[in-house]
């Protein structure tokens, strides 16, 4: 494959730049402006390509480089365009510019090739905003409906619907999209691992054997505002000790579970009307516990449930759960995968098979359709962080093992 890749490179800076902030982060969060503008940059760049471009209704973009045999069923390869606050410019980007890449290639080279291949950039894949990952993916493959997203809001209230206006008038293009998703030969998510296996081994491709799924919650812990000078300690109700005393409880229980490879974070803290002099009456936290050994993650939840029962005995705290995802492990195609490995060895790229420890839209992809993932490695392991960086040799490998893998299947 010769192709020029600093001109890959000046496109890449751009649309991946887009929502810099001032500190350098990347503030390109899901169905926000810069969310747009970076689709809007890609587009452009498909002008003249003769791709077919799509943007379904839950602003899923689809790009098609139709192959000489129409009855053959298309391979997909795809990603994500949306950050987390303040992230960096490699997570999900890279899969989709590396797709974007094979497909130009195809079309500028005129090279023949009988089967469809189809790129995605999936919309809404961070959890970050509303509390809920893949929305995009999951809308397109019937996992969710607009009903069931009105309960995920953001920081202002907004819930993912108030965003997707073409859901109102065009809600047919997302069956259409779950019925093409239950019809494709396959899909292959190439993205960084996020973590620091491949960089630690001086491996240059991850294949993924199966991806970690959450159980994620929200709590709200009520007490009662007292004034801190005058309230004495023991007619305290303190909402905020509730939340402390259990995020210290969800550590234990995540490394109680390591051995299982499972992990449990909390990630936010809110205080309403926080002040120094008041004791805070009301609490909110988010629980975060995956795995990839759905029994190991049930052991975490069932024993936070039991602490948390304990302290609405022990503290007299109305505690309230809201379960947001509840999600079990998923599997990677093994042909696909065989598929990856064997090209690895074809063009002398070392690999592992690894398990993902993040969520990705290919979990989703999954239940319709046979799925792969590709991970790259991204330095120190960095990621959802402004510093997330890859080295210009795994930006080469990621192009070069994504089209070897097009090519074998699409040829
Ligand atoms: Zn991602």
């Amino acid at each position: 494959m010769d192709y020029d890749f600093n001109k890959w490179m000046s496109d890449y800076r751009v649309i991946s730049a887009v929502g810099e902030n001032a500190e350098g982060g990347i503030d390109r969060l899901a169905y926000t402006d810069y969310d747009f503008a970076a689709r809007t940059e890609l587009l452009n760049r498909a002008y003249g390509m003769r791709l077919q471009c799509f943007l379904d209704a839950a602003e899923n973009l689809w790009f098609s480089k139709p192959g000489t045999d129409p009855d053959l069923p298309p391979l997909l390869i795809g990603s994500h365009l949306d950050t987390v606050p303040n992230g960096g410019r490699y997570d999900g980007v890279l899969g989709v510019m590396a797709g974007f890449q094979v497909l130009r290639y195809l079309a500028e080279n005129k090279v023949a090739h009988r089967r469809t291949v189809e790129l995605v950039a999936f919309s809404c894949e961070e959890s970050s905003r509303f509390n809920l990952s893949t929305i995009g993916s999951k809308l397109a493959c019937g996992m969710t409906d607009p009903e069931k997203l009105k309960k995920y809001k953001d920081a202002s209230g907004s819930s993912p619907v108030d965003f997707l206006s073409r859901l109102k008038y065009a809600p047919e293009s997302l069956e259409d999209r779950r019925k093409h998703l239950s019809e494709i030969l396959g899909y292959i998510e190439l993205h960084i691992e996020q973590g620091p296996v491949l960089e630690t081994g001086g491996i240059d491709v991850g294949i993924v054997e199966s991806i970690a799924a959450p159980i994620r919650l929200r709590v709200d812990f009520t007490g009662r505002s007292d004034h801190s000078g005058a309230c004495p300690m023991d007619l305290r109700s303190d909402a905020l000790v509730g939340a402390a005393l259990t995020i210290a409880e969800v550590e234990r229980l995540g490394r109680s579970e390591a051995s299982s490879r499972s992990v449990a974070t909390v990630g936010t803290i809110n205080v309403p009307h926080q002040a120094m002099n008041v004791v805070p009456g009301a609490c909110t936290i988010h629980v975060d516990i995956r795995g990839i050994d759905r029994s190991s993650m049930e052991r975490i939840y069932a024993g936070l449930r039991d602490f948390l029962q304990k302290l609405r005995v022990e503290r007299g705290l109305k505690i309230e759960e809201t379960l947001l995802s509840d999600e079990y492990p998923v599997p990677m195609d093994r042909h696909l995968g065989e598929i990856i490995e064997r090209n690895c060895k074809n063009t002398g790229l070392s690999y592992r098979w690894m398990p993902s420890g993040a969520g990705h839209d290919a979990m989703n992809v999954a239940k319709l359709a046979p799925s792969a993932m590709i991970f790259i490695p991204c330095v120190g392991g960095i990621s959802h962080n402004l510093k997330e960086n890859v080295l210009e040799k795994d930006l080469r490998n990621s192009i070069q093992i994504l089209y070897e893998v097009v090519m074998d299947i699409c040829r």
